[in-house]
């Protein structure tokens, strides 16, 4: 059975967790292949807001089975924590129901305080993801089943003495490892082989969907280095991440209707003054995993063609496009002038609600005109329109 893949489009926060919602309704297994609990998903429904870091999205379906694949990077205490407020607000979270790859790596105290120490100029979250994925690419790190397999203290030993970790106070592998393993042994049921759990739900033709972290401009390899995350926010991250052959039919990017950014790094159609804080207000960009409020700008294709030529999309779905109702004009960039500056096209604002618009001919026309013009500037189908956080504030078809 053919899989779908929900992927961030741009910076991240572009408002996957509720696309990956919507979808999950529509599928019996989800899938985060990549990054760890630096990843801030906001879902809302029934009047509950749920944040989610780690756990798929797929875990607030009650009747959808979840795979933390080998690709992410998992901080025990953050996921249990994790766990635990969902269970605690009344959601039904076994062994089974939530499947943890005994391949990934562990997020340990020494790499939050590595990150924390040292993070700030590239603007990270400080939750140890990088030098985690630093462990890994250098063959020193420390998976799951090492430590359920008795190398855990040896492992910290290791870690402490290449980070230098004693200079931030953490020079005691035995107290970490104590500290450590009864999280990890409290995590152990969910831990599984999940490459082979995901090949036997795609031969017996279940419906997966991989739910992507961060955005294309953050990959590792395809992002705007070195002001990228760790890890492969792009498509050929669902191979590596997930270990598992699959064919990905639908493969749905997610566009902001304008574009933010956290933290440092290049942000070419970035704006500042009234308009900025105009959108920082209504989209609410204050980080979701950091409080941090996110740069604001401009919707810029040139990125997005680059994004669409990395990921194939077969459908797009634009987000928060409710956040410029009362801009007039909005800008678009379409090109770079010869010294690299954003080439702007103006558009048409318009002022009516939409919030509670469920017919795309009843947008008002200056935004069907700017959904067009993004369309096919793009060549690529805007399948999904969402115009507000509500789970039912979203226009397309999820049907495959
Ligand atoms: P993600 O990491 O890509 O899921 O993005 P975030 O969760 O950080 O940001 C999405 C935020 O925008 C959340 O607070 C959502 O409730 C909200 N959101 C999602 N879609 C829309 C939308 O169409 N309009 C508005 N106003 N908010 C939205």
């Amino acid at each position: 059975m053919p899989a779908t893949i929900v992927l961030g489009a741009q910076w991240g926060d572009e408002g996957k967790g509720k696309v990956v919602d919507a979808l999950a309704s529509a599928s019996d297994v989800v899938v985060r292949f990549q990054g760890g609990a630096n990843a801030g998903h906001t879902v809302q429904h029934a009047g509950v807001t749920s944040i989610l870091h780690l756990l798929p999205s797929g875990v607030l379906q009650p009747h959808t089975r979840n795979v933390i694949a080998s690709g992410c990077v998992v901080d025990p205490f953050a996921l249990l924590e994790e766990i635990r407020t969902l269970v605690e607000s009344g959601t039904e979270l076994a062994p089974g129901r939530l499947l943890v790859s005994g391949r990934c790596h562990l997020v340990t105290p020494i790499h939050r305080a590595v990150d924390q120490a040292t993070g700030g100029a590239v603007g990270t979250t400080g939750r140890g993801i990088g030098p985690c994925h630093g462990d890994r690419i250098l063959r020193r790190g420390l998976r799951i089943r090492d430590a359920l397999d008795g190398f855990l203290e040896e492992r910290l030993a290791a870690q402490i003495a290449s980070w230098g970790a004693g200079s931030l106070g953490l020079d005691e592998p035995a107290l970490l490892a104590a500290q450590m393993a009864p999280v990890l042994e409290t995590l152990a049921p969910y831990v599984a082989d999940t490459e082979a759990a995901l090949a036997e739900a795609l031969a017996r033709d279940e419906r997966v969907l991989y739910e992507g972290a961060q955005g294309a401009l953050l990959d590792i390899d395809h992002g705007t280095y070195p002001f990228v995350t760790s890890s492969s926010t792009t498509i050929g991250g669902a191979f590596t991440g997930g270990g598992v052959w699959v064919t990905f039919e639908r493969r749905i990017g997610v566009v902001k209707a304008y574009t933010t950014r956290v933290g440092n790094g290049p942000f070419p159609t970035e704006i500042e003054g009234p308009t900025a804080e105009f959108l920082r207000e209504r989209g609410r960009e204050y980080g979701a995993t950091t409080g941090r409020p996110r740069r604001c700008g401009w919707l810029d294709l040139p990125l997005l063609a680059q994004a669409v030529r990395t990921n194939g999309y077969t459908e797009i779905a634009l987000t928060k496009i409710d956040c410029l109702t009362g801009l007039d004009p909005v800008r678009v960039a379409t090109g770079r002038d010869p010294d690299g500056a954003p080439v702007y096209r103006e558009m048409e604002g318009w002022g009516s609600d939409i919030g509670e618009v469920r017919d795309w001919d009843d947008l008002p026309r200056a935004c069907r005109e700017y959904v067009g013009f993004i369309e096919t500037a793009l060549g690529v189908p805007i399948a999904l329109l969402s115009t507000g956080p509500g789970r039912d504030q979203l226009l397309g078809s999820l049907e495959p």
